[in-house]
């Protein structure tokens, strides 16, 4: 059997990271969390010899593996820290999931896409990676485990969902692709206190959309 993790791929890792670094990302820690997950295997089989290009890839059920540079700049504008309770919604491939873990946070991820939501597990259990699975509809939040000190947002929103900014914690942070497949900007917002909250904006990306109702 292939070694899981050779050196090989670790030295692509420390490349690709020196790439997300140059185009402006100085975060060392998130830097150096996503440097210890295993791109590769969070990956489909057609494209694993791309894993460490700083791309997007098709996974299952039309879904996409967000770019690394994305997945660092998402990280970095959540401001992760350890212990935190951290809600993700979009799970995929697992790959995001794994990042925040890294970091130490506390993660609860929902995917409304039944194959990913099993896939992503058989992919993170081995690695001993440990969130807090669930299978629905992440517009509706989770309201049994609110209030989450983070919440990131993997898929484009047409508007930030309510649900979500009520199930944020006083002094959380909120980071979501706001639009459509015509145009999205990176929101990130800080609840500063229980009915204000901070607006910002963070640049163009293109994400798949967050849909509503869960899939077979
Ligand atoms: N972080 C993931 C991104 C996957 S793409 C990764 O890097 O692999 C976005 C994911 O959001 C898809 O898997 C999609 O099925 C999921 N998604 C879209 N709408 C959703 C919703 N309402 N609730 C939960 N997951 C959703």
């Amino acid at each position: 059997m292939e070694q899981a993790d050779s050196f090989r791929h670790k030295g692509l890792r420390k490349k690709l990271i020196d790439s997300i670094r140059s185009k402006g990302i100085i975060n060392e820690d998130v830097l150096e969390a996503m440097g210890r997950v295993p791109r590769h295997l969070f990956m489909d089989s057609s494209f694993v010899n791309f894993s460490y290009t700083d791309k997007a890839f098709p996974i299952a059920a039309g879904q996409t593996i967000s770019q690394p540079y994305t997945v660092a700049f998402q990280t970095d504008l959540l401001e992760v820290k350890k212990h935190l309770k951290v809600l993700e919604v979009g799970t995929g491939s697992g790959y995001q999931t794994a990042v925040l873990l890294e970091l130490g946070a506390r993660v609860y991820t929902i995917e409304r896409q039944r194959q990913l939501f099993l896939d992503a597990q058989k992919t993170l259990g081995p690695l001993n990676y440990k969130p807090i699975y669930f299978y629905g509809d992440g517009y509706e939040g989770l309201s049994a485990y609110q209030p989450f000190d983070r919440i990131l947002i993997t898929a484009a929103a047409p508007e930030i969902p309510q649900l979500l900014l009520n199930q944020l914690a006083v002094g959380g942070i909120l980071v979501v692709p706001e639009g459509d497949k015509f145009g999205q900007k990176m929101i990130r917002m800080v609840r500063e206190t229980e009915d204000h909250f901070q607006r910002s904006e963070h640049g163009h990306f293109s994400f798949v959309p967050l849909l509503r109702g869960k899939n077979q």
